[in-house]
């Protein structure tokens, strides 16, 4: 009987050690693994951390060297908060307005900014009366304001202006203007705002 204990009492405290060096193992495995983590997220957030310094030192060095015109984007929603229906209509759905609607005549010396975005687009140096029904410019203020593209809508072959910096339509561009440009940009007055010269256009 006494034997019979032993054996049980040795096979029990076997088992105790065993159940310990197992959880030990256990224990041993788990803070491995949870050391692993740390590192690899250490690890990636310092290459998240690089790499964005990199981004910026790349966009200081882009300033340095070009003319980048900030571009504003924005969804239909926000659009449709920002402007009104008529400016929203012409600049967001390629609308045009009635002829002799808002030709902007006898406004002074100033400039026309983008109704949509604010971007400085024309001066009033430039307007001239063309008998159209729209405000019409025979030059931009710069080149870079403004994109081109080719217009097939209403089977007409056009060329369509835009706003560089929010992508509005504001009208399109002919080549019966007058000299020095011998250009036309025939512009939606719904498109564009006036600022006086010495005026804040915000
Ligand atoms: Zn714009």
């Amino acid at each position: 009987m006494m034997k019979f204990h032993g054996t049980l009492y040795l096979f029990i405290k076997q088992t105790v050690i065993k159940v310990k060096l197992y959880m030990a193992a256990k224990n041993a495995r788990q803070q491995a693994l949870i050391i692993g983590l740390i590192f690899v997220i250490v690890c990636f957030m310092s290459c998240q951390r690089s790499s964005n310094n990199l981004g910026v030192t790349e966009n200081m060095e882009k300033d340095k060297t070009d003319i980048v015109i900030e571009k504003i984007v924005l969804t239909d929603e926000e659009w449709k908060r920002r402007l009104t229906p008529e400016q929203y209509r012409i600049l967001r759905q390629k609308g045009t307005e009635r002829a002799f609607a808002n030709e902007m005549k006898h406004l002074g010396k100033g400039s026309f900014v983008c109704a949509g975005c604010g971007s400085k687009l024309f001066v009033s140096d430039t307007k001239y009366d063309s008998g159209c029904g729209w405000p019409s410019f025979y030059d931009t203020v710069d080149k870079d304001t403004i994109t081109q593209e080719l217009d097939y809508s209403f089977s007409m072959k056009r060329i369509e202006v835009l706003c560089n910096r929010c992508d509005g339509h504001l009208g399109h561009i002919f080549n019966d203007g007058p000299q020095p440009t011998g250009l036309r940009y025939c512009i939606n007055g719904g498109a564009i705002k006036f600022v006086k010269d010495g005026e804040n256009s915000k």
